[in-house]
């Protein structure tokens, strides 16, 4: 079984990287009709500044990777998401804490703290189409499939699937958060923009842990 440890921590922002570059006109073709069409371009910065700064100066401990990806997400994504994913990433991190390795159990504790702090920071809860659609039930279902005895990349794949069936579930939803929700009725019919690059944030995971 794959350790979390900073080497796993690296390949996700690697893979994370590289998925969100690749995606990044898709997901600003998702954030034209109901947002501003920037999200692609937004996580695109994000994640190549995070990527360039652990380069430059390697980060000891996942925890502290994550936390140093959220601090340049916060400082280099202007959009909504920005604040959003940084908080996610860094509380996640300060909840892994300093160790050189987290047990998976421990993963899926500090992934919920961050997706907790997403909610509180943005006031959204499920349904509302945002992030927190996919975010929601990937780290449930990380958590439920680590209950019922998987191992780590066994339990990252069902966070996978759980996080792209929430982004796909976001199209019939009423916008009530962020840019969409000045659509109302219109902003339905469309697939979020951040609960799809939510998914492939996780789909990162999983693919760090060999699944
Ligand atoms: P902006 O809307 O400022 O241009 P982005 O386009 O980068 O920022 O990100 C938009 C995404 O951010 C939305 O698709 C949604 O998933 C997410 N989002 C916006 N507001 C919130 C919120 N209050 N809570 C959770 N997620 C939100
Ligand atoms: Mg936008
Ligand atoms: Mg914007």
């Amino acid at each position: 079984e794959p350790v979390v440890d900073t080497e796993f921590a690296r390949r996700w922002l690697e893979t994370a990287t590289a998925a969100v570059t690749r995606e990044a006109d898709r997901l600003t073709e998702l954030d034209s009709p109901i947002g501003d069409a920037d999200h692609g371009a937004n996580m695109r910065r994000g994640f190549t500044a995070a990527r360039d700064a652990v380069a430059k100066e390697p980060p000891d401990t996942p925890g502290r990777l994550l936390v140093r990806v959220g601090r340049e997400l916060i400082s280099t994504v202007g959009g909504a998401s920005g604040p959003l994913y940084g908080t996610l990433l860094r509380r996640t991190g300060k909840a892994l804490g300093e160790a050189a390795t987290a047990t998976p159990e421990q993963l899926g504790d500090a992934l919920r703290a961050g997706v907790d702090a997403v909610a509180q920071l943005g006031g959204a809860a499920p349904g509302d189409k945002t992030m927190l659609d996919a975010l929601v039930p990937a780290t449930e279902a990380l958590a439920f499939a680590l209950d019922a005895g998987a191992g780590l990349a066994e339990a990252l794949a069902a966070a996978r699937s759980a996080a792209d069936e929430g982004a796909a579930a976001t199209v019939p939803m009423l916008a009530r958060k962020g840019r969409a929700s000045y659509l109302g009725e219109r902003s339905v019919g469309h697939q979020d923009p951040g609960a799809t690059s939510a998914a492939l944030l996780v789909a990162a995971l999983a693919s760090a842990a060999g699944a």
